[in-house]
């Protein structure tokens, strides 16, 4: 059970994140110029598991080193253990996020400017609405192109979301659950997961230069043996089951793709069950991955 009002973290010091004060003159939120993660955390007993945590914190430091900001990993990783333990939270989605500003004006030369690092996190089990997650999803083909990895290269930095926000934006007008991105002929991502097929039993992750380096699916790559190529279109059409990854959504049956419907078939079922046996740290092959914050107080979670 969380705390209330909500404890963030904002370097160093754990407040109600509504009483974080933060200048509006900082560049970051003029431009979006900052750097993010999604991360998830499972109960546990006697605390939570943060899953693949480096890796996350990995690369949030390379995307902010394209803007030439100095992530603190240390500070985030301390930052996120206190805002778990201080929310009493197990089963949570986790959100460091930093920035650039200097509170003092609008101007676009970031390079003398202070990087800024807070965390926030909340009992949300996913960002997908109910419907998707008990139909499976429904993506409508965008009309809107991924960022080009020649305009925003695909890293977790907050301008890029404008473009899935758009795409999602207009999805969900017309029914959706989110939106597809593709290249031409060429399948990238959806909105914030990763996609696979599943053809003749073989899985296949869909590689594309400009869709975020997805640390699900390289998760899944390495149970899986799946091959990662580029997928087209028409092979994505003829696929026998199709499904998205992410850390928030985890393993999720694709069911319908614009007019195209598939039922959520056995070898996803089955992959989403085994994925959530490992994050969960039932499946004990891969404590590797598994980061655990402890907590004495923490009751009521198995
Ligand atoms: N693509 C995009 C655009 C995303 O935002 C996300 C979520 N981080 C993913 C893919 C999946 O990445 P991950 O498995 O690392 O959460």
């Amino acid at each position: 059970m969380s705390a209330s009002p909500h404890l963030a973290w904002l370097e160093g010091r754990l407040l109600p994140a509504c009483d974080a004060k933060l200048s509006f003159m900082d560049q970051g939120l003029h431009y979006g110029l900052g750097v993010f993660e999604g991360i998830r955390a499972y109960a546990v007993p006697g605390g939570r598991s943060i899953f693949r945590l480096d890796d996350h914190l990995d690369r949030m430091a390379a995307g902010g080193a394209l803007l030439g900001m100095d992530i603190d990993r240390d500070a985030l990783a301390g930052g996120i253990a206190d805002v778990l333990r201080a929310n009493e939270l197990g089963d949570a989605y986790i959100r460091p996020i930093a920035w650039l500003g200097d509170g003092q004006g609008l101007k676009l030369d970031v390079n003398a400017m202070r990087t800024r690092h807070a965390v926030a996190a909340l009992p949300l089990a996913t960002h997908l609405t109910a419907a998707a997650q008990a139909r499976g999803m429904w993506l409508q083909t965008s009309t809107y192109r991924r960022n080009h990895r020649d305009s925003i290269p695909p890293m977790k930095l907050c301008g890029a979301y404008v473009n899935s926000v758009l795409s999602k934006r207009a999805a969900m007008l017309a029914g959706f659950d989110g939106s597809l991105f593709c290249d031409g002929e060429l399948v990238c991502e959806a909105t914030a997961e990763n996609l696979f097929i599943i053809k003749d039993g073989e899985l296949i992750a869909a590689d594309h230069p400009d869709a975020l380096p997805g640390i699900t699916r390289k998760t899944l790559i390495t149970l899986t043996g799946a091959t990662s190529r580029p997928v087209t279109r028409a092979e994505l059409f003829d696929a026998d089951e199709v499904f998205l990854c992410g850390t928030s959504a985890e393993v999720l049956p694709v069911t319908r793709i614009d007019d195209r419907i598939w039922p959520a078939g056995a070898i996803t079922r089955e992959l989403a069950a085994t994925y959530a046996d490992l994050v969960r740290g039932r499946d004990t092959t891969r404590l590797d991955w598994l980061t655990i914050i402890e907590d004495q107080r923490l009751k009521g979670v198995a």
